[in-house]
């Protein structure tokens, strides 16, 4: 044990065994790993707090890391230090329906939070894929399928308790669903990706589950016919719980990976949920909207397994995608753009796509303006990672041309930094004020966010 390991054990739960190390120095995209010199695991934020005051004072970096999910080399220690495995924060410390409200320890993943709530008729509508952190999702203002309708972290985070590099603890928020009390220190957390401290417990809003949840797919020819049809949705008012397209290669990957036999074409997959009456009434306006725009088949169903293994399907379009290619890596795209850009911000992105050998889907949370691009790579193949990055640049490029964001929920990490310059060249300066202030010494996720 070296002499780091050495010193954290006295302080809190300390591993620094080969698969600890391997673990937390990856993650599922292209990007290279790096180790960690040592993993540490909290259990409380006091131990947190002590674990912070020490690498301060010795200027050892410290990558939190949640479920380790996120796609742009976020939890990859560039410089080794400590990884800081917030699992074992996993208590749901209160669940008050009168408030709409949880709170819970920054280690409760959101499947954990959805098992907890259920019972009581509520829900935590904020779903990435995977089955990530709420302190992690937190970090990188995570969104998913049902933003349309509810808005992602940043739309549901109340109050954060924070661990401040040197170990000081401090609240930002309130538990009250609105403050005017300064500066929104709480939402300058979201989105922070580990730079400016590490989240230790967090408030969130809950949404009572609706009366009537109906699922619906639509088949169409094109990726662009889906995305005119989701604007026109959208714009009419219909009350979308989700809106996301499955291009042809997505289907054709997940038909395979999950044994289905969906007609290979692109998909709208809708949610829609309410009343019972108000449902019946717009999906009989989604069914005509989507005619107009030639769909080819509409199905729905409200059958509760039957609506859950259609979004299972869809959360497993990145892992089908990766299974054409046993071994591959992926780089995705993350753009969003006003939803009145989306068809022709997915035209030019098929279009790039269509002119490279790369392997690659499109997914998208369609009634964001949200999609990713996702490039299957051999990470050791320079020229293809070469060709994927600047294909992922046209698709950036075009999408700041009509007014969108290089990344829609995945987050900077190191992945996206070239791409902060470019789209808020301007703040950068203030960017490395904020980051002094928090950090002065540099300890938090060096590397990330701040270029
Ligand atoms: C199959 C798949 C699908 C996905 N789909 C989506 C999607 O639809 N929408 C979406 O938004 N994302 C998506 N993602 C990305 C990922 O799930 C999210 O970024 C998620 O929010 C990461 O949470 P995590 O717990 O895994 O965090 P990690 O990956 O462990 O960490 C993410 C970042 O947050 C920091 N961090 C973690 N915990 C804390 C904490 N407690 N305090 C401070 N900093 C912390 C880390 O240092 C790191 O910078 C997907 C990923 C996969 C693999």
């Amino acid at each position: 044990m070296s002499n780091l390991a050495a010193d954290l054990k006295e302080l809190v739960a300390v591993n620094d065994g080969e698969s600890a190390l391997e673990q937390h120095g990856a993650d599922l995209s292209y990007h290279p790993a790096a180790r960690p010199d040592v993993v540490v695991y909290p259990e409380s934020a006091a131990e947190v707090a002590a674990v912070l005051e020490y690498a301060d004072r010795e200027r050892i970096p410290v990558v939190p890391f949640g479920a380790g999910t996120s796609l742009e080399g976020h939890v990859i220690p560039l410089r080794g230090g400590i990884s800081l495995d917030l699992t074992r924060l996993s208590r749901i410390v209160a669940i008050r329906p009168e408030d709409l409200t949880a709170t819970v320890e920054a280690g409760v993943t959101r499947k954990q939070l959805e098992a907890a709530t259920g019972p009581q008729g509520l829900w935590f509508p904020v779903d990435p894929g995977a089955d990530a952190t709420l302190g992690g999702m937190a970090a990188t203002n995570a969104s998913g399928t049902t933003t349309v309708r509810y808005g992602g972290m940043r739309a549901h985070v109340l109050e954060l308790e924070v661990v401040l590099a040197g170990g000081r603890v401090v609240r930002a928020g309130s538990r009250a669903v609105k403050t005017s009390a300064g500066y929104h220190v709480a939402g300058l957390f979201v989105g922070s990706e580990g730079t400016l401290g590490v989240i230790t417990e967090l408030t969130l809003r809950l949404h009572p589950i609706p009366e009537h949840i109906v699922v619906a797919r639509a088949a169409f020819p094109s990726v662009e016919a889906a995305c005119r049809a989701a604007g026109t949705l959208i714009a009419a008012g219909v009350q979308l719980t989700r809106c996301e397209l499955l291009d042809a290669m997505t289907i054709a990957a997940l038909n395979a990976f999950a044994g289905k036999d969906y007609p290979v074409s692109p998909y709208l997959f809708l949610e829609l949920g309410g009343t019972e009456a108000a449902v019946v009434g717009d999906l009989e306006t989604a069914r005509e909207f989507v005619a107009d725009e030639g769909a080819t088949s509409f199905e729905a169903e409200a059958d509760p397994t039957a609506r859950a293994q259609m979004w299972a399907m869809r959360h497993n379009a990145l892992m089908a995608s990766l299974a054409l290619a046993p071994g591959s890596k992926a780089m995705t795209t993350d753009v969003a753009v006003p939803v009145s850009e989306l068809p022709g911000a997915i035209e030019h992105a098929r279009r790039a796509l269509e002119e490279t050998d790369l392997r690659g889907g499109i997914v998208g949370h369609v009634g964001d303006g949200n999609f990713h691009v996702a490039f299957l790579l051999d990470p050791d193949d320079a020229e293809s990672v070469a060709r994927a990055k600047e294909l992922n640049n046209r698709v950036v490029e075009d999408a700041l041309a009509r007014g969108g964001t290089s990344t829609g929920e995945h987050g900077i990490g190191f992945g996206k930094l070239a791409y902060l310059e470019q789209e808020h060249g301007d703040l950068i300066p203030l960017y490395r004020g904020i980051k002094e202030l928090f950090d002065p010494h540099g300890i938090m996720n060096p590397g990330k966010v701040v270029p």
